[in-house]
């Protein structure tokens, strides 16, 4: 059994896996890097350990140095949160080879899920509705053109190896797609490393919505329901919700069977989510599966009273999944909201800087906060600018949405520029509280939208 765990992560995220793994009694390592020394992460773990120099490449994406103070210092398991090495499938297997834990997915379901065109074409075989695309290995301009004639306007390039938002570019018309296609691929080069193009359909008004996943290591797997993520604002999350409004058991049950079969494909084990498009019309498919826990957990947590890190720890344990698909059942409703320090008014560009005064709202059953900051720390021009996020829970959405506007309202923070107006702002709108929710939300609404 797992009786020390490094988490090699910062921020929220290593703080939310430290709470679980004290609740289990199992004692818990920090990583840090020079940027980080008094960071609240640092502070919650029962030891913590310096890695390096504030860049991430100097600290917590050195997989090596993080495996080798883990051995020193007698850690049974790596949690590696979500971001730096947490889809890094030779990480995993680094792990595994120096006898540690990895407490996520096998290193091969890593890496099959690693490649979008890869991913689809595993999809592809085991039945898992695609988007209509193509995902080979011609990548010749004048061909992918041609696949794009083929499917019709709009398309949607994508980077085989992208995350993020990044390397996408959408295609109205055939003459702008070979300058797409060179912006889309000089990106993805940049940001990746890679710059191969999956052609997609681009479905205009769609919904994201996606399945949490959890398997055993004894083939057996069910799904904690949906997540709704459609706000987004440059493809990124802005507030996701669980469940997804409108829908109906139906569409749930086949979406959750899908992204089982998805993760059964690939021979799945511990956390994993499988995003689909949704359709007005109830059709849905297949985008992508990430390999970890994702930053939106916590609206899963509250609508199924489950504590997702603890099932993560379960199955890293060998043993087999806490409930059983029966056993588990949606209540209420709960939304989570991304608080960011970026300025609204400047492109949303990070705001860096010292936090001198921080005041959260209220935290009970009914609102959850994970952060890793508090007054008088700073938040660093070297990571993600994100400052918590806060999660509310309700019997009904319409409740959920009035306590997440009051919870953001009583918020303080002053030291950085931060987008809780612009959360208010989207979260107190018309179409948001009637939940007319596609992946378009926010270039639709702008003009309700400061
Ligand atoms: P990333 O890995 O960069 O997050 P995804 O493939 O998950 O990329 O796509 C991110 C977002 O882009 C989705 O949530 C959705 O809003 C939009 N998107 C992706 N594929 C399509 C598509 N074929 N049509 C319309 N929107 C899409």
């Amino acid at each position: 059994m797992i009786k020390k765990i490094l988490i090699a992560n910062r921020g929220e995220i290593a703080c939310r896996v430290m709470k679980s793994a004290h609740k289990l009694g199992i004692a818990t390592v920090a990583v840090y890097s020079q940027a980080d020394t008094n960071a609240q992460h640092v502070k919650m773990a029962n030891e913590a350990v310096y890695l390096g120099e504030a860049p991430a490449t100097k600290s917590y994406l050195n997989g090596d140095l993080i495996i080798q103070k883990a051995k020193s210092l007698g850690v049974d398991a790596i949690h590696p949160g979500y971001g730096f090495l947490s889809e890094n499938a030779n990480f995993a297997d680094k792990c595994e080879q120096n006898g540690i834990i990895f407490i996520g997915p096998n290193s091969s379901a890593i890496r099959a899920m690693g490649s979008k065109s890869a991913a689809k074409t595993i999809m592809e075989a085991a039945n898992v509705p695609l988007v209509p695309g193509y995902h080979g290995d011609n990548q010749d301009p004048s061909f992918l053109r041609d696949q794009a004639n083929a499917m019709g306007y709009p398309v949607l390039l994508k980077a085989a190896a992208g995350g993020g938002g990044k390397g996408m570019r959408q295609v109205w018309q055939e003459k702008d797609f070979f300058e797409a296609l060179d912006a889309a691929k000089r990106e993805a080069m940049n940001g990746f490393g890679d710059d191969i193009m999956l052609v997609e359909k681009y479905l205009t008004e769609p919904r994201h919505v996606e399945i949490q996943v959890f398997c055993d290591n004894f083939g057996k797997g069910v799904y904690l329901f949906e997540r709704d993520c459609s706000v987004q604002r440059r493809h990124q999350k802005i507030i996701e919700e669980a469940p997804a409004p409108g829908m109906t058991g139906d569409i749930r049950q086949q979406m959750g069977e899908a992204a089982l079969k998805a993760a059964h494909a690939i021979g799945y084990t511990n956390a994993g989510t499988v995003e689909f498009l949704l359709d007005s019309d109830g059709a849905f498919y297949f985008m992508e599966m990430n390999t970890r826990l994702q930053v939106e957990h916590p609206v899963t947590e509250f609508i199924t009273g489950e504590d997702l890190v603890e099932w993560q720890i379960a199955v890293a344990n060998n043993l087999p999944l806490p409930k059983s698909q029966d056993a588990l059942s949606i209540k209420g409703h709960a939304f989570e909201a991304r608080i960011y320090a970026e300025d609204p008014h400047n492109e949303f560009l990070p705001s860096t800087g010292l936090i001198e005064y921080l005041l959260e709202p209220p935290k009970n059953e009914h609102v959850r906060i994970d952060s890793g900051v508090v007054s008088g720390d700073e938040v660093s021009i070297y990571y993600d600018p994100m400052i918590a996020k806060l999660v509310v829970w309700a019997e009904n959405r319409d409740q959920a949405l009035a306590l997440l506007i009051t919870s953001l309202q009583q918020y303080m923070i002053c030291g950085v520029t931060t987008n809780i107006p612009y959360l208010i702002q989207v979260a107190s709108s018309e179409p948001f509280r009637k939940a007319i929710l596609t992946t378009d939300f926010i270039e639709r609404h702008g003009n309700v939208i400061a």
